[in-house]
């Protein structure tokens, strides 16, 4: 008789479905679900192993095993081979166990009278949760489709694990590996701690209707929703639109592939031949995929891998008929985001008020998702492998965003220190609330200038939080990099509008696009041929003046947000004095313009210079003359002098921007600004650090521009620094012969000594 193959498993998962529905102990569910697996698998033994969170793997259920052995008969992960099975993911078929040089054997048993085994790893979501395993006296090779039926049948057995119905069998002490605690460090990119729930972004949809009641239903269910995703990629390749250049394409490219791939279509319809219905087949073979994704070391590999993960994410929610916006409607109040990777728009579709904390497995300090996280105040951790597949919607977890570590489902005393962390925090952020209200002044009584960086609309709330006085560096091309095509002119006018609107006369100075370097507009490629040093390339002004087009527009939409009004206008990464002349030009022309078609113009218009590229130290005076007001971007300004990329963390702390050359350079131009009568700011992140902003005080700076959050701490350190004394230290210090003096513990110690905070 010719046995229908797909038979058996459907069979099986119709006894599975009706066991899972009955009000049975999970003991007793187990006992019945190893024996009808036996029974229909035709096995003398079938047992279950569930992992625990010590890394053994522990007998849960058995038929044809000794009874007595439950709960008590255990193997470490990797021993034997049911912890073979466990580590490496993988199913062991063998027509001769005993002769597997991992089998070990347990007395408790009474297995060794069983000559061939096949055992399967319990999955969910790439994660190993458990073994299933049948045995028989005979020695014979189990055939593919049952080890496929048995694999489905392990499925459901994960259900039941992470429904947390099995671990009621569990004893204290010895709880399952699904509610380990688990650690991981990573990068720190942006200071703060967050305690809250996981909320998986693109989160694996969570298939619970595992049983098919038609195959065919299904098989064509799978058909149509494979026809709408593959359509949809070459919708998207076929867009001729510049947002698909690049990177975009060749993803897409491989999406097209995979979209296509006979053998995971062939997976998928096996799996529901054997009684899945579609989304469950799509999680099943995605599951087997990522388990094995994570043995895997090839970079190239890897990273293919999770193409195919994001797309099989897709076919889900084709299959389920879901949205981003149901998630984002379902979002927890404490939601801390855990993303593989992300785009900046997407954080931005998360409700801020939500929002605890973001983690991610990839990520750079200047990723615009981390640009944007940073201007949001949000913590944020990166660099966090494996992160994803070890967390499930809904577990508690802490970001550290100072320390770059998180802690997933935390024990109940990490947890409290941590709380503890925060609400000293908040009492922090209280007392430098209360600061907001004191004039910004030394202690002997010298007036500074406490700025604040932005960029996008998210940030101006903080404007009147932080008690900024103005705002010394808008980063104008954030909203160039969070955006999918250029921002059109009438969006970029709104935009500034409403920064002018909420600065109500306080200062605001615009930069124009600092594009280039690390901070890439996927739908712009100017650039004919790859950079070899793109922090060298064609970037910032280089770039807006080989383009005319792109300053006069964002010139224009400047000129007529700030109409009636001051307007301050700063040109980033100048190198010669000629860039700032044609600049100028630029912009009288835009004046001229508008004057014609009768504007409402700024009330004045100053034009500024960073001072980023060390050219520009030989001919100091010069700019002075040529310009408004100048500030010193002293992120690039401190990787050209040092000659070390900012962007690459392991040069991150070799060398120090409070070194005797460095702080002689910050001098030299607080000096050069003094004597031409020109305002000096400095706006990169050494303003925002206590220490280093009590330095650039000391050589001469009387307005520093920093990220909101530095502002209270920054104001502390101010209000108690006698700048008197200060500057008379540094001045000995620095104008004596070049030695190789620590300054940061000087610096450290004059402070101690005055119980000044930093
Ligand atoms: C800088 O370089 O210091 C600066 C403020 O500009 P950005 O960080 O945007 O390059
Ligand atoms: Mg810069």
């Amino acid at each position: 008789m010719i046995r229908d193959m797909a038979a058996g498993p459907r069979v099986l998962l119709k006894r599975l479905r009706e066991l899972m529905a009955e009000p049975l102990e999970p003991q007793e569910r187990l006992d019945r679900i190893v024996r009808d697996i036996a029974a229909n698998m035709v096995a003398e033994v079938c047992s279950l192993y569930v992992l625990r969170a010590d890394s053994v793997l522990e007998l849960y259920a058995t038929v044809g095993l000794n009874p007595n052995a439950v709960h008590l008969a255990q193997l470490r992960l990797g021993q034997g081979l049911v912890g073979t099975i466990a580590a490496s993911a993988r199913a062991l078929n063998l027509s001769n166990a005993q002769e597997h040089p991992a089998f070990a054997y347990l007395p408790e048993t009474g297995e060794e009278i069983y000559h061939s085994f096949l055992g399967v790893p319990v999955l969910r979501a790439g994660r190993t949760l458990g073994v299933l395993v049948v045995q028989n006296k005979t020695m014979r090779h189990y055939r593919d489709d049952e080890i496929e039926a048995l694999e489905t049948t392990a499925m459901v057995i994960a259900e039941m694990i992470a429904s947390g119905d099995i671990a009621r069998l569990s004893r204290p002490g010895l709880e399952l590996d699904m509610s380990r605690p688990a650690s991981f460090t990573g990068i720190a990119f942006n200071e703060g701690v967050g305690l809250g729930h996981v909320v998986l972004h693109e989160p694996r949809i969570v298939v619970t209707n595992l049983f098919n009641e038609d195959s065919d239903e299904e098989l064509r269910r799978l058909e149509d929703a494979l026809g709408s995703l593959r359509l949809s990629i070459d919708d998207m390749l076929e867009r001729r639109d510049v947002a698909f250049e690049g990177e975009h394409r060749e993803v897409l490219e491989a999406y097209r592939m995979f979209a296509n791939d006979r053998g995971w279509v062939r997976r998928l319809e096996e799996a529901i031949r054997n009684g899945l219905t579609a989304e469950a087949a799509v999680e099943k073979v995605q599951s087997d995929m990522r388990a094995r994704m994570l043995h895997m070391t090839d970079p190239y590999l890897r990273e293919r891998m999770s193409d195919f993960d994001d797309l099989a994410n897709r076919l889900l929610r084709q299959l389920m008929g879901r949205g981003p916006e149901t998630i984002a409607a379902s979002l927890p109040k404490d939601a801390i985001i855990v993303a593989r990777s992300m785009g900046a728009a997407e954080l931005l579709d998360y409700p801020r008020d939500r929002m605890r904390g973001l983690v991610l497995e990839d990520g750079a300090p200047t990723s615009h998702v981390v640009i944007v996280a940073r201007a949001m105040g949000i913590p944020v951790a990166g660099q966090m492998k494996g992160a994803v597949s070890m967390s499930e919607n809904g577990d508690p977890i802490i970001v550290d965003g100072e320390e770059g570590i998180i802690h997933l489902r935390p024990q109940p005393d990490l947890e409290a220190a941590y709380a503890e962390k925060v609400r000293f925090r908040a009492r922090r952020q209280e007392l430098y609330r209360e600061l907001r209200k004191k004039p910004s002044e030394t202690k002997d009584g010298v007036k500074v200038d406490l700025l604040m960086n932005a960029g996008l609309a998210v940030d101006l709330p903080q404007l009147a939080e932080a008690g900024a006085a103005g705002i010394g560096l808008f980063r104008t091309e954030l909203q160039f990099m969070v955006a999918s095509t250029f921002p059109r002119a009438e969006a970029q006018e709104k935009l500034y509008r409403d920064v002018l609107d909420i600065a109500r006369g306080r200062p605001v100075t615009f930069r124009t696009i600092d594009i280039g370097g690390d901070k890439v507009l996927p739908y712009f490629k100017g650039s004919a041929q790859e950079e070899e040093n793109p922090a060298l390339g064609w970037r910032a002004i280089r770039l807006t003046l080989d383009r005319p087009g792109l300053l006069r527009t964002q010139v224009r939409a400047l000129l007529k947000a700030a109409g009636g009004r001051e307007l301050k206008v700063m040109l980033p990464m100048v190198t010669e004095l000629s860039e700032i002349a044609q600049a100028r030009e630029i912009i009288d022309r835009e004046v001229r313009h508008l004057s014609r078609f009768a504007h409402h113009l700024p009330t004045s218009l100053k034009l500024g210079a960073m001072i980023e590229v060390p050219s520009l130290l030989w001919q100091l005076d010069e700019l002075m003359q040529s310009v408004d007001f100048v500030s010193v971007g002293s992120n690039d300004l401190f990787q050209f002098v040092m000659a070390a990329d900012r962007g690459n963390t392991q040069l991150a702390d070799r060398f120090d921007p409070l070194s005797v050359p460095f702080l002689r350079v910050l001098k030299q131009i607080a000096d050069a600004g003094a004597r031409n009568h020109t305002p000096v700011t400095l706006c990169g992140e050494l303003a925002g650090k206590p220490i280093s902003a009590m330095a650039l005080l000391g050589v001469g700076y009387r307005s520093i521009s920093m990220s909101p959050a530095s502002i209270g701490p920054v104001k502390a350190m101010l209000t108690e620094l006698p700048l008197g004394e200060l500057k008379s230290f540094l001045d000995d210090n620095l104008s004596g012969p070049a030695a190789n003096l620590p300054m940061r513990a000087l610096l450290q110690a004059f402070a101690d000594d005055r119980s000044i905070p930093l």
